[in-house]
Parts: C-alpha cells; structure tokens; sequence
C-alpha cells in the first residue's frame, strides 16, 4: 500500500506539488491522469524517492520514506517501477537483462534468477527472445521486458509512468493486455497513463491533477463520464 499525506515539493520557487493526500491500497489500481507539468511523474518518483519531498508524509507499506532510518534500498527493492522509455542494458541479452539485479540485489543464484527470469518472459508472451539483444525488440517488446525485469524482483507494487507513450499505436494494446493481466492478479499499481481506456476499465480509482494539487479523483466510469469539476472537464475534453 502507499500513503501520502500532505506531500509538498518545490524545484526552487517552483512549487510542483501543492499539499497531495493520495493512497493507494493493496491490490488496488489507481490511474493519475493530467496535463503536462501537472506533477504526475514528480508524485510518483516520491513513491520511491527518486525525489526528496519538502514536507509531508510517504509510507510505503507502513514504511516512513523519509525517515533517515529507513533501509531506501529495501523499500525500493519492493517497488518495481516502469517508465516511458524502456531502460533496458542494451548490452545485455533479454534474459541477462531480468538476471542482474536478482543476483545483484537479491543474491539469487544463477539458476533461479533464470528460472524466475524465464517464467516472467512467459507471462509477458517473450518466452522465445530470451536470448535477443533489447535493439532487436519492438518497442513494445522492450517494454513488456521492462515489465518482466521489474516483476522478476517480486515486488509488492508497481509504478507505471506513462508506459505506452513513447509506443507506435499499433504497439500499445499488448503492453496494456500485460498491465491488465497483473491488476487481474491483484497487484497494486499506480499508473500514470494518457489510455482513458485502460483507465476506465482496469482502474480501481482515477486521480485528476492539475497544478500540483488533486482536483478531482473517484470511480474511473464516475470521473470521465461525469467530471464534477471545471478543470477536469476542460481537460477530458481535449483528450477524450
Ligand atoms: P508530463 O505529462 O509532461 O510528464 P508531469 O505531470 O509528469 O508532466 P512533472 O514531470 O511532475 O509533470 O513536472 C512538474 C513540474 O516540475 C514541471 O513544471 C517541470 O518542469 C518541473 N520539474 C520536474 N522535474 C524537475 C527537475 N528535476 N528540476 C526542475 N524542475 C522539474
Ligand atoms: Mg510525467
């Protein structure tokens, strides 16, 4: 689960997030939809604190972030985390790719973290390109990678930021299918996400920011077909 409370963050005098309350609990999927420079990517880098909130509060399953006691990397290993671009080692084959950091990390030998690495390429349809180079991947491919790398570690949660947006069209569907199948089994995503589709169908909870503050968030179906506020109207209508 995460827990944010009254989370404030400036990059000099500009202040990005304005006083965020925000959670999301087990199992749950919540879609964070806004315009750009909104703070969606800002928010969900405190998750894991590859930003250092000003003030407030960030408990990652009950954990203070920003408790100076607190083992980051711990945290950080139970947060799987996908960007909009891929990140793949390009020097490193598919599977060697998924390898590394259960070795490195988890100290995983050899033969498991293979074993593990080659049942998350299963389930993301790549079991044949275990041993491809990332550069002789779709896009699309790369990213369900990305998705298999992250869940080889066996977090507790993931973290999407915008994960099809740098995607040929024709490419998005088979990242979602993979993000759906994973909400179908329960785990806890924050997704930041353009796909109102997914959003409306997946989400268990839709979050509408603008100017560093969550203005409006509910049931998805609630909230795209029926926005209570000015700003979130204006904003689905130039999207949707
Ligand atoms: P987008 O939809 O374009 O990804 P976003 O909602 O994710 O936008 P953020 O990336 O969180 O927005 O950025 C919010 C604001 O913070 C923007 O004004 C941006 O310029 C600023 N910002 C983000 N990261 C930094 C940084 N490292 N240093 C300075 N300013 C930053
Ligand atoms: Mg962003």
């Amino acid at each position: 689960a995460i827990r944010i409370r009254g989370l404030h963050k400036s990059y000099g005098s500009n202040e990005v997030l304005k006083g965020i309350d925000f959670h999301v609990d087990p199992g749950q999927v919540v879609c964070v939809i806004g315009p750009s420079g909104s703070g969606k990517s800002t928010l969900l880098r405190c998750v894991n604190r590859l930003e250092e909130p000003d003030s407030g509060e960030v408990l990652v399953e009950g954990i203070d972030i920003c408790d100076p006691e607190t083992d980051l990397d711990a945290v950080r290993a139970r947060i799987g985390m996908v960007f909009q671009g891929f990140n793949l080692f390009g020097h490193m084959t598919v599977l060697k790719n998924l390898v590394v950091a259960q070795r490195q990390v988890l100290k995983r030998s050899k033969a498991e973290a293979e074993e593990i690495a080659r049942a998350n390429l299963a389930k993301v349809g790549l079991a044949e390109k275990a041993d491809a180079m990332p550069s002789q991947l779709s896009g699309g491919q790369q990213q369900r990678v990305a998705i298999a790398r992250a869940l080889s570690m066996n977090p507790d949660m993931m973290l999407f930021d915008e994960p099809t947006s740098a995607l040929d069209p024709e490419l998005v569907g088979d990242v979602l299918q993979v993000m759906r199948d994973l909400a179908d089994e329960g785990m806890t995503m924050m997704v930041v996400t353009h796909e109102m589709g997914f959003a409306r169908e997946v989400g268990d909870k839709l979050v509408f920011m603008d100017g560093g503050v969550i203005v409006e968030e509910g049931d998805p179906v609630e909230v795209l077909s029926n926005p209570q506020h000015e700003r979130t109207q204006l904003f689905l209508s130039k999207v949707l």
